[in-house]
């Protein structure tokens, strides 16, 4: 499996790029805003609702991050003006983290205050291990201004993750507000887990451990075993669909555009049947939807990081029964 996602990576440079185009479809929602705002309004029947990407990331000079709060200053009026359900995600190295941190964290700063004031959640994406602590600490120091929209993306396959959620979780109380994923970034043995049944276990007790926690949960996996483990855990927990999260005393009232404690989250175009089966059950299910001109670089990036994306790419594309649109 790894030599065969390893063979894709080597020679898709090399396919046209209409073909890539054909492909990336499915996984993007368009090359500009407008696209993005249409996809949505026809996800919107499927109960679904959203947090908008905007492609790229790792700019090479500071000056570079004014078109991206640029953008994601017109995504934030987009959303209040169509009233689309949804929420953004930001990935810091775009705004500047990997060049000067004091400037990023003003950047990430200037979108979340604009973000706040129409109660619209700003997600920081989690990149490679450079930029984790960097990345929490700029959600801290926004969170001790304030301004509550924040939350951070923790993975399931970094060691440091159970430390993670404890120090956030004491730190911000019931304000913690994370997603877990298994972490896209193939990470070094010393500092990660790096075998599947490794991964999907601690991404499981990271899982239990933001729960107990009292944290808003983001269970954000397309994968059976750790989206079944979460439907048990928040079942043994009291917590589903119409149920109000008693995990605090006094509880604490429902943000805009969250679900009672958790929701589920999924990429656009993978195992959507699984993403409307559990809409169709009561629970918050909302689709991660990137848009850009970038696609083509971003996919790539993506791809060279991370061959196993290839595999679920290839069988999405022979074997459609295995994961719906
Ligand atoms: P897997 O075992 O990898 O996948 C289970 C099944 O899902 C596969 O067999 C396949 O059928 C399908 N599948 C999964 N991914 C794809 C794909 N790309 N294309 C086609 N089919 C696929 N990672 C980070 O490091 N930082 C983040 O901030 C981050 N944010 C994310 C936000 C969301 C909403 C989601 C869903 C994922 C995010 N990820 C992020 C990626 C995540 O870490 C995993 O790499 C990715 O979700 C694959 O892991 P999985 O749990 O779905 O399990």
């Amino acid at each position: 499996m790894g030599l065969f996602g390893r063979t894709i990576v080597t020679f898709l440079p090399l396919a046209p790029r209409f073909i890539v185009g054909w492909v990336a479809k499915r996984y993007t929602a368009g090359e500009n805003l407008g696209q993005a705002l249409e996809l949505m309004r026809t996800l919107s029947s499927e109960g679904a609702c959203f947090t908008i990407d905007v492609l790229g990331e790792e700019i090479k000079s500071i000056d570079e991050s004014s078109w991206f709060i640029n953008e994601y200053e017109s995504v934030i009026d987009s959303i209040v003006d169509s009233g689309i359900d949804a929420n953004i995600s930001i990935k810091p190295t775009a705004l500047g983290l990997l060049i000067d941190e004091k400037s990023a964290l003003s950047n990430i700063e200037r979108i979340v205050r604009k973000a706040a004031k129409d109660d619209i959640f700003v997600r920081l994406d989690m990149e490679d291990n450079r930029v984790t602590q960097a990345t929490i600490d700029a959600a801290l120091t926004i969170q001790h201004q304030g301004l509550e929209n924040i939350g951070v993306v923790l993975q399931g396959r970094m060691f440091r993750t159970p430390d993670d959620i404890s120090k956030m979780s004491k730190l911000l109380g019931a304000k913690s507000d994370f997603r877990i994923c298994k972490g896209i970034y193939l990470e070094p043995p010393e500092i990660s887990y790096t075998s599947y049944l490794d991964i999907v276990d601690s991404t499981n007790r990271a899982i239990d451990l933001m729960l107990d926690s009292g944290s808003y949960t983001a269970i954000a996996s397309h994968d059976i075993p750790v989206i079944e483990h979460a439907l048990k855990s928040l079942e043994s927990r009291g917590l589903g669909p119409g149920k109000e999260d008693s995990r605090h005393n006094p509880p604490v009232p429902m943000r805009k555009g969250k679900g009672p404690g958790y929701e589920f989250q999924f990429l656009l175009g993978v195992r959507g049947n699984i993403r409307r089966d559990l809409s169709n059950k009561g629970h918050r299910t909302r689709i991660y939807l990137p848009y850009g001109e970038k696609w083509y670089e971003y996919g790539m990036r993506r791809l060279r990081e991370n061959p196993g994306v290839a595999v679920h790419v290839t069988k999405s594309l022979f074997m459609p029964w295995t994961n719906r649109r």
